[in-house]
């Protein structure tokens, strides 16, 4: 839905807008960052905080992480090394708001993919307790459209709706290590994706690469009928770099490059890899109205807001 006013209140009230050219407002647009295996330190000098310090300037509406949050014990630190960079988008529980002081958001701004550090000792618990449900408090993910998410000790994924993007956080983690959540997490997918009849932009958010030219590559699991099913983009991590892959004219972002050590490229790169930085952290800052969404990674050289390194519009709409 395209809603044209004047510059006004009707931003405060549906949040991220932008205006295009003489004060139209399209209602729909969102702005959200995407950020990746950050998880690593608490203190603001470091990579991770550079990430997270550029990301608050961005005043982006929304967070959406590749996985790989946490780093550290996964049963214990999830309050130093996440929290101390993006507790102020993370919803906080109304029923236990003392359990984690810096989550301090009255609405969730943060959405999670899982990835395998996440997962030490393939135990999720602490992932679920920090971002979702803290024992005796609220389910603080999306359920899912039609109540089909799954926030489980064994798996998690999810999909959610904001302004025209319809988002599906799949859980590679447990795709790749158990073969009953892999077919179940396919077939969630492709039922939702066909059910969606609304959402101009149908993103795939996932932790392990389908397509990848850094260190860990492309894993072949993961490369399922995206296109084929209707996606608009795929959002990766797990390879500690930036890179924009297109294979069908579906574009591929790795975007692990969030404050873990940077990896290298493979030589050459995967076929169809069109853009790529490894030489400084960043994130990536994407904007979706009703007719365009523009990907854009920016790394946390120059000024507060990062130096642009690559930008993709989208606007082939399946
Ligand atoms: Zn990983």
């Amino acid at each position: 839905m395209r809603c044209v006013t004047p510059i006004g209140a009707l931003c405060v009230v549906l949040g991220s807008c932008v205006s295009l050219g003489s004060g139209i407002i399209y209602a729909q647009t969102v702005r959200f960052a995407v950020i990746g295996d950050y998880g690593q330190s608490g203190a603001a000098s470091s990579p991770a905080g550079r990430v997270a310090a550029m990301v608050s300037a961005w005043n982006p509406g929304f967070v959406v992480t590749v996985g790989d949050n946490m780093y550290g014990n996964t049963r214990t630190d999830w309050s130093a090394l996440v929290g101390a960079h993006y507790g102020q988008f993370i919803l906080r529980d109304p029923l236990h708001p003392e359990r984690f002081l810096e989550q301090t958001s009255r609405v969730q701004r943060f959405f999670p993919a899982l990835g395998n550090h996440d997962a030490e000792g393939n135990d999720i618990t602490g992932y679920e307790e920090y971002f979702h449900l803290v024992p005796g408090g609220v389910g603080r993910l999306p359920a899912g459209s039609g109540g089909r998410g799954v926030h489980t000790r064994v798996a998690d994924y999810y999909d959610f709706v904001r302004g025209p993007v319809h988002f599906f956080v799949l859980d590679s983690h447990h795709a790749l290590t158990t073969p009953a959540s892999m077919a179940a997490q396919k077939a969630w997918l492709q039922a939702g994706l066909a059910a969606e009849r609304t959402a101009k932009w149908k993103v795939v958010v996932m932790h392990h690469p389908a397509h990848s030219s850094a260190s860990h590559g492309s894993d072949p699991a993961m490369q399922w009928p995206f296109r084929e099913w209707g996606v608009t983009g795929v959002l990766q991590g797990h390879d500690h770099a930036y890179e924009r892959i297109v294979r069908d004219d579906l574009p591929y972002f790795v975007n692990g490059a969030g404050g873990a050590g940077l990896y290298g490229f493979r030589n050459p790169p995967e076929q169809g890899s069109l853009s790529r930085w490894n030489q400084s952290h960043g994130a990536m800052l994407v904007t979706a109205d009703d007719r365009r969404m523009e990907f854009r990674f920016l790394s946390v050289d120059g000024d507060g807001q990062g130096m642009l390194r690559d930008s993709f519009v989208q606007t082939a709409v399946r």
